[in-house]
């Protein structure tokens, strides 16, 4: 695909260099058939390195996942080849079936159909701990 000319679909601007890597398996984009490029070390005038996605697909993406590896990311939505919208993204209050708790105790490890609720409890320091046992999560 020609990666310059997307038609429909979108494209994650401004992820810090080296995160591309970790949004695109977030996301799951390996598991779809839709064509999506990963660039990877994009000059940027305000980061200086940025990672790039492009989907040309017009698919559902879960933007909380993209606020939560990236709050400084963009999301270009494109439509018939032009850019229709354009967001900033935050970091989400809660994350839903995005990170699984670690803690083996927690309840969600037993009881496997439990949603993985996670809450922003430090916006600051990018603090995110378990609804049901408070552990925080750390990568
Ligand atoms: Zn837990």
């Amino acid at each position: 695909m020609n990666v310059d000319s997307i038609q429909n679909g979108l494209v994650i601007d401004h992820i810090a260099a080296g995160h591309g890597m970790t949004l695109y398996n977030l996301l799951g984009l390996d598991s779809i058939d839709v064509s999506v490029a990963l660039i990877k070390n994009v000059a940027s005038r305000k980061l200086g390195r940025k990672d790039i996605i492009k989907i040309d697909a017009d698919i559902p993406v879960n933007i909380d996942i993209i606020g939560f590896a990236d709050p400084g990311a963009t999301v270009n939505y494109i439509r018939d080849g032009k850019l229709v919208e354009k967001r900033t993204i935050d970091m989400p209050e809660t994350l839903k079936n995005v990170i699984r708790c670690k803690n083996p105790r927690c309840i969600t490890s037993c009881e496997q159909e439990l949603d993985q609720l996670f809450r922003l409890t430090d916006r600051e320091r990018k603090i995110y701990r378990c609804v049901y046992c408070e552990t925080r999560w750390n990568g």
